[in-house]
This record gives structure tokens, C-alpha cells and sequence, in this order.
């Protein structure tokens, strides 16, 4: 399974997404979030989570 980090186009928030899908549902406001281009990618959703969480920290 490969997870990237990605940007929310309507909240902008950070969302820990699962390449699998086409898309995204955002959590926070419900906008489906289109999973194309280029990410980096994590092999586990923890891996995906601590880089989100170290950009929330930079973007702080
Ligand atoms: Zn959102």
C-alpha cells in the first residue's frame, strides 16, 4: 500500500490519503480531494503521518 501527504484544495489542511483511490474525501470539510500528479509516498500510514506532522510543525 502506498500513502502520500496531501493539501485539502478547499481548507487547505494536510490529508494522510491511500494512493489506491482515485480520491480523497477530506475530513475536516468534505471537499474529494483528486489523487493525481506527483507525491511522496510512504509505505505505511504511520510513516505518512509523521511527515504531516513534521510539515504542520515547519507550517506553524
Ligand atoms: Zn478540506
Amino acid at each position: 500500500m502506498t500513502y502520500a501527504v496531501v493539501n485539502c484544495p478547499r481548507c487547505k489542511k494536510l490529508v494522510v490519503a491511500s494512493l489506491r483511490y482515485k480520491s480523497r474525501t477530506c475530513p475536516y470539510c468534505g471537499a474529494r480531494i483528486p489523487l493525481k500528479g506527483q507525491y511522496v509516498t510512504f509505505k505505511t500510514a504511520k510513516d505518512a503521518r509523521l511527515f504531516k506532522a513534521k510539515l504542520q510543525g515547519l507550517l506553524k
